[in-house]
């Protein structure tokens, strides 16, 4: 059972503008992505323009915290301790955004517990966290899909 640890949080850094609502909601702990405000089609990563109208115009719902894990990739700390912390990056998909990825760190786990399509629950990050947190999530919370 390897113990898997959180990114460490980077210094000061200085989001631009398109990517704001996104860093300002993990700060109070809760996850909003781009959607547009004409079609409500998500986005990610942001653009300027709606890739299925061509709209500019955009919006920043808060959505429930909820996904499923994507894919993932595991980042030993030292890889010359087998043994050692890892930490694991991965892809979300939004419960309300199933055809979307939001790039995450999956924390509050053992390596072993992680699995394709496990259901995830937002966890409260403090500022200046560089990823999305997740943590494993009860199945019974999104029904069992
Ligand atoms: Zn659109």
């Amino acid at each position: 059972m390897r113990d898997v640890v959180p990114f460490s949080p980077p210094a000061e850094v200085d989001f631009d503008a398109g990517t704001r609502p996104y860093w300002e909601a993990l700060r109070e702990g809760a996850l909003s992505i781009q959607r547009c405000a004409h079609c409500h089609a998500f986005r990610t990563p942001p653009s300027r323009y709606c890739p299925h109208c061509r709209s500019t115009e955009d919006e920043w719902p808060r959505l429930s915290g909820r996904a499923r894990l994507y894919t993932y990739t595991i980042v030993a700390l030292d890889r010359r301790d087998a043994e050692g912390p890892v930490y694991v990056a991965g892809l979300a998909c939004p419960e309300e955004a199933p055809d979307t990825k939001v790039f995450c760190n999956i924390v509050d786990c053992t390596l072993d517990q992680i699995v394709i399509d496990m259901p995830l629950e937002l966890v409260a990050t403090e500022a200046g966290t560089d990823a999305a947190r997740f943590r494993p999530a009860p199945a019974t919370a999104q029904g069992g899909r």
